[in-house]
């Protein structure tokens, strides 16, 4: 090979052929060293890696390499969340079977991660879309049904009239069918659901054990997620009915001031009411068209507020008042009770629902020094106050009322205090072909029935024609649809709903400790070794569903017995995202670069070290071509001044101990260099992983070696110096460039390859630095630098400052009213 130019396709395949030849990346549980488990968040097959993954799989490819380096025995799996959408949209517009497309992206895939030559352990690797993989994802299922933690029940789901299918979420485009644009509707479906809100309270308590682990504004955005809060239940009667409607409210203090009713048009008590009434065509008007609206949209702060009044009254239990009742498409039915006291004055989306539809506001909590007046007040008053108009709680601070009316209602049988949470249900139930079958068979004798474990995986049927209008063909397949009762043997038929995809990526972190096993899902000796993950690293954008579920699945395979462990995930980064031009790259805006292209034209190093140098892991990083030349002249530039002083080189090793006493002034000051740089990547890349400065302080090192090559090339001492140093650059780039940094560690003459080297170590003597560069300003003014011996005396200090010629320069003439030092650091000279 022609060495003296830097060729990064010919040394990039050389090596990872040798990786894979020798088996460095394949893990076993059985070391004496400690375990380190590092884990990207898998991808979804969709056909082509894309720079987001890249930056995500070369910040774990980092960790793991480092970690290896500094003797831990790393597992760092990589697999494919295989089922999902995208897979069935292609087949409709493609005309291919959603496993064919899976299965050959996967492939493609798979070549382009190792094109990159991540350390993955590949004899670990796994696609959930297999048998072997959601057979157990069955299994848990039957498990948690055992416990009494899944249900079915009526739920909405996106119905297209149009294609007669239900529409994931995805596939609703502002209300409109992805397909056909027809106008979407909300059906109700009988559906599957887990029931995550049994660990609601844990989910919450534990983020606690994750603080410093995880990023703040994640931890925050479960805590939100979940959604806890303490209030009141009260029931309201319906004027001149025994029937009730409860109301949770964390604002008791204000009970005096509702003023009427606001209910979810879909709450299940809402036919009765409107019954009969006068308003019962405006009413069915009215849920029909709120029924189009997108959630999402209904709870927006901008939302148009509207509703419709019933035609019926219900009383406030504290002031007996009779107080009509609206349907508004504000109120959820899913969240608290579905139904809302509103309270125009003190809260503004009541206020603002009352305005227009000519509502009365009455004041109930009274500012310090103000005095509220309804008619005059332009928004709700919000904050803490005095309670008037209350009854017998009047004059009591409301944070005090709170608790008074709550014990009121308590002792009146009017109402109790309760916890509320936000977090729902999780629905499992997908009505699509290309996911996990539900483990159950509806017999019409015994009613619901579990698959028998034994007789687990029910296989998704492959040979199967996807239908153009997006249905699953599950139902009208008949091998897979007919069976027989586990329970009496009378004919019975299948569940066709397949798993949400995000039960399979719940768990698939355990797996990976033992990934081939037939008999069980987890080896329990490899999960207790490996777990928990230590450093887990994915986007933002999964910061709340994906990370909830998966701690839920691991509380409740502890309590199934599977696991003795309460948090899956110790570290979490949460990476930034890759823009171009300002914005997230996208098909639709034209703004994608291809990993692939990238390759071909830089080599993989350079898209590696220009991911990680271009920006802190955590923050969104911006693409640019002169970024990703400047990262390709850099590896040049390195491999350059090596190739030019290889003859005099030698394998001395990193970090090489070398005697600092009779070195000339730039051998020290290369020696201390050196060291420096060791300790300050060693740091850099510890715990928050700054690879960007970490990256800068060897380009740094580089550029020293460049200034003093000449000289010190010439004898012996200073050629062991340059090899020391050179040897220490590649082995703290080799995380991140691993291939150039093992080809030019080779040619120095190294024979163990630096995948099993050692990181190096600072010495600290060396880092005893016996010069210093003081700072020298004249009236603040930087004016000159100076070296000194590290134990100069102040008064020599001065001394030295006033000899520089530009120092002088700005002092001559003038009279030196006094001399600051800051030892070690700067002199300032101030003159009139
Ligand atoms: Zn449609
Ligand atoms: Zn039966």
């Amino acid at each position: 090979m022609d060495k003296k130019n830097y060729n990064p396709q010919e040394i990039e395949l050389k090596w990872q052929k040798i990786w894979e030849k020798k088996e460095y990346f394949k893990v076993k549980d059985d070391s004496k060293k400690p375990k380190y488990y590092v884990l990207e968040m898998f991808p979804y097959p969709s056909g082509r890696i894309h720079m987001g993954h890249v930056r995500n799989y070369s910040i774990g490819d980092v960790v793991a390499r480092l970690k290896t380096m500094q003797g831990y025995n790393v597992l760092h799996p990589m697999g494919w969340d295989a089922f999902g959408l995208p897979a069935e949209n292609a087949a409709i517009k493609h005309n291919v079977h959603p496993a064919k497309w899976t299965y050959e992206n996967i492939d493609y895939m798979r070549k382009e991660l190792k094109r990159l030559g991540y350390s993955y352990d590949w004899g670990r690797e796994i696609a959930t879309c297999h048998p072997k993989y959601y057979k157990w994802e069955q299994l848990f299922f039957l498990k948690l049904w055992e416990k009494g933690l899944v249900y079915r029940k009526k739920s909405p789901v996106n119905w297209c009239p149009g294609c007669h299918t239900v529409l994931a979420n995805e596939q609703v485009e502002e209300g409109l069918c992805w397909r056909c644009s027809s106008v979407v509707e909300q059906k109700e479906l009988e559906q599957w659901f887990l029931k995550i809100t049994d660990y609601a309270e844990e989910l919450l308590a534990d983020l606690e054990k994750l603080k410093g682990g995880w990023p703040e504004k994640v931890l925050a955005m479960q805590k939100n997620w979940i959604g806890k809060s303490e209030g009141v239940e009260i029931d309201f009667q319906v004027d001149g009915e025994a029937t009730k409607i409860r109301v949770f409210t964390t604002r008791p203090d204000t009970l005096f001031g509702a003023t009427f009713m606001s209910m979810a048009p879909e709450h299940p008590l809402v036919p009765a009411l409107i019954s009969e009434t006068n308003q019962e065509k405006a009413c069915k008007e009215f849920i029909e068209k709120t029924k189009r609206l997108d959630k999402i949209v209904r709870t927006s702060e901008d939302l148009e507020k509207e509703g419709v009044f019933t035609g019926r009254y219900c009383i406030n239990p504290v002031t007996g008042a009779k107080i009509p009742i609206y349907l508004a498409n504000f109120v959820l039915a899913e969240y608290g009770t579905g139904a809302v006291m509103a309270v125009p004055a003190h809260d503004q989306r009541d206020f603002e629902f009352a305005k227009k539809y000519n509502l009365p506001l009455k004041v109930v909590i009274q500012p310090k020094n103000e005095t509220l007046d309804p008619s005059s007040m332009t928004q709700a008053y919000t904050e803490q106050g005095f309670l008037v108009n209350s009854g017998e709680f009047n004059g009591l601070f409301n944070e005090d009322a709170k608790v008074a009316i709550a014990k009121y209602l308590e002792e009146k049988n009017l109402g109790k205090r309760t916890v509320n949470y936000r977090l729902r249900d999780w629905n499992i139930s997908r009505q699509r072909y290309w996911g996990a079958p539900i483990p159950v068979i509806y017999c019409p004798k015994c009613g619901l029935v579990p698959v028998k474990e034994e007789d687990l995986p029910v296989v998704l049927p492959l040979d199967v024609k996807t239908k153009e209008d997006g249905r699953s063909p599950l139902p009208e397949y008949k091998e897979f649809v007919e069976t027989t009762c586990p329970k009496c043997g009378a004919k019975a038929k299948r569940e066709t709903d397949t798993m949400d995809t995000f039960v399979e990526s719940s768990w698939y972190f355990l797996r990976y400790t033992s990934p081939r096993k037939e008999d069980a899902p987890f080896d329990p000796n490899s999960l207790k070794y490996w777990l928990p993950v230590d450093q887990y690293i994915g986007g933002v954008e999964h910061a709340i569903l994906h990370l909830l579920y998966s701690r839920f699945f691991v509380k409740v395979l502890r309590d199934l017995g599977y696991i003795d462990l309460d948090e899956p995930f110790k570290n979490l980064l949460t990476q930034g995202m890759v823009l171009k031009d300002g914005a997230k790259m996208s098909k639709s805006k034209g703004n994608v670069v291809d990993p692939d292209e990238m390759i071909q034209k830089y080599g993989a190093d350079t898209v590696r070290l220009f991911c990680l140098f271009a920006a802190p892991p955590e923050k969104d990083m911006e693409w640019s071509d002169q970024g990703i030349d400047g990262s390709f002249r850099f590896l040049n530039r390195l491999w350059r001044v090596i190739i030019e002083l290889l003859p005099i080189l030698s394998p001395v090793g990193a970090a090489c101990k070398i005697d600092k006493n009779n070195l000339s002034p730039k051998a020290k000051k290369l020696l201390f260099k050196e060291h420096q740089t060791i300790d300050k990547v060693t740091r850099d890349l510890k715990g928050k992983f700054q690879f960007n400065t970490a990256i800068a302080a060897v380009m740094e090192l580089v550029n020293l070696i460049y200034l003093v090559k000449d000289e010190l090339k010439q004898d012996e001492i200073g050629a062991k110096l340059l090899s020391s140093a050179l040897s220490s650059v590649c082995c703290l780039l080799y995380p991140m460039v691993p291939h150039i940094c093992e080809e030019l560690w080779q040619m120095i003459g190294y024979e163990e390859h630096l995948a099993i080297t050692s990181w190096p170590k600072a010495d600290p003597e060396a880092l005893q630095q016996d010069t210093l560069t003081i700072v020298i300003q004249v009236n603040g003014k930087l004016r000159g630098k100076i070296e000194v011996d590290a134990n100069i005396s102040d008064e020599e200090v001065k001394a030295k400052a006033l000899e520089d010629s530009n120092v002088q320069k700005h002092v001559q003439g003038k009279t030196i009213v006094k001399t600051i030092v800051v030892p070690k650091k700067l002199v300032n000279i101030v003159v009139k």
